[in-house]
């Protein structure tokens, strides 16, 4: 079996997503000062991050004292930041069982973000079972479905892309199939390249009309931007998945690690997409 990683011949032109996620559930600023907390420090380091490339902003919220919340009004806040201060960026808020337990981690889809992450299967994560069950992954489907908010699938193991086609196919993802593989979680898929090119190739020849995107965790977050670029898909940085330029360096700001994923695009001939164009790919209303 030939893998689908295709030459960069082949991708040369074609324009490649940046998601910033500029947030998640895990560091803080004692790991890196640069992560934005607040709602307003949220807003201002996805604004550098656009001017640096980001089409999408992937966003958790969290208290004051750093924790994870998944409080709607904290969400209707951040969507309404984002939309003043980054015009036409794609919104896409987080699902992720770090932020909530149970129906509460879907609480904020009635915001009608353009976009939400959803986990279809359970797998370990660093500390804990990550934990997906059917019942709860059918209703924030549904949930996105009513509300037409179209899904970004994470996909932490071979299974859940699996999964993710066949719900599609049954009709039961809203809009474009799309999804991240997200590799290097610890306990879970290492970022490992000859499983990243089945996952792609996966892709390729069961879901042909769909999108798929990449995210490396910690150190091998531009390892994972370049296998997602060179393979002609899309890619993900950001604070919440990697903290660090290189060992010995913290990362400056979101927008820093989203410009150094703008450069191998340019390494590989892609143009970076605009919203805009990360709306047209997606199939996403406009702005
Ligand atoms: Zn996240």
């Amino acid at each position: 079996m030939k893998p689908s990683s295709s030459t960069s011949e082949s991708v040369a032109g074609k324009p490649c997503i940046l998601c910033c996620a500029i947030t998640g559930s895990v560091p803080t600023k004692a790991a890196n000062p640069a992560v934005p907390i607040s709602i307003s420090e949220q807003v201002e380091s996805s604004h550098a991050a656009v001017e640096a490339g980001a089409s999408i902003i992937h966003a958790h919220v969290r208290n004051d004292d750093e924790t994870p919340s998944s409080d709607p009004e904290k969400f209707a806040r951040l969507k309404e930041g984002l939309e003043k201060h980054c015009p036409g960026v794609i919104i896409q808020f987080s699902t992720g069982g770090r932020s909530g337990a149970g129906q509460a981690r879907g609480g904020m889809l009635s915001l009608r973000p353009d976009m939400a992450s959803l986990s279809v299967g359970s797998n370990n994560f660093p500390t804990r079972v990550y934990e997906n069950p059917p019942d709860l992954v059918a209703w924030l489907a549904e949930e996105m479905v009513k509300y037409e908010i179209m899904p970004e699938v994470e996909a932490f193991d071979l299974s859940h892309i699996l999964q993710a086609i066949r719900m599609h196919e049954e009709g039961k993802l809203y809009g474009r199939l799309y999804v991240q593989f997200v590799m290097n979680v610890k306990n879970a898929m290492p970022a490992d390249k000859e499983v990243f090119d089945f996952y792609a190739h996966i892709m390729a020849t069961r879901a042909p009309e769909a999108a798929w995107c990449a995210a490396g965790i910690g150190p091998t977050q531009h390892v994972v931007n370049e296998w997602a670029i060179a393979a002609g898909g899309h890619t993900r940085a950001g604070l919440e998945d990697n903290v660090r330029l290189d060992r010995e360096t913290l990362a400056p700001s979101n927008a820093a690690l989203i410009a150094r994923a703008a450069e191998i695009c340019a390494k590989y001939d892609r143009p970076v997409a605009s919203p805009a164009q990360a709306r047209e790919i997606l199939g996403l209303r406009s702005a």
